[in-house]
């Protein structure tokens, strides 16, 4: 099962705007602390998703930052696929639905604030296991 969603390329219908804002409100191209946080401590019953976002940052991101993420402890990478500036996010993480795992992924971003100062994501997409 896959959702997708892709950001910035237009008007989108209003259900799928819908689809792709969390539980508490957030659209997932804004992240959501909440979901992230919620994602620390996921119930193991819950469906795990392989999450990915697509962002463009204003400024470089300095390559540290980019091997910090990697040691992060829930397989999250943080990759410039070949396109300067846009970057490429991918974690892992346990949600009820695909939006609350991208809204968490992308909630990663906010907690980041200070190495990562500025995002505009693109695009998401939530992949079941
Ligand atoms: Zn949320």
């Amino acid at each position: 099962m896959v959702e997708t969603a892709t950001f910035g390329m237009g008007d989108q219908p209003h259900h799928e705007t819908a689809q792709w804002t969390c539980p508490h409100g957030r659209h997932v191209g804004q992240g959501c602390v909440t979901c992230y946080r919620a994602a620390a401590k996921p119930d193991p019953g819950l469906p795990l998703w392989a999450a990915v976002a697509w962002f463009t940052s204003p400024r470089p991101i300095p390559i540290k930052v980019l091997h910090d993420v990697h040691r992060h402890d829930r397989n999250f990478a943080l990759d410039q696929p070949s396109t300067p500036l846009v970057f490429l996010l991918t974690g892992q993480a346990r949600a009820a639905q695909g939006v609350e795992a991208v809204a968490c992924l992308v909630g990663f971003l906010l907690q980041s604030r200070g190495t990562v100062e500025d995002f505009t994501v693109t695009e998401v997409r939530a992949t079941r296991f």
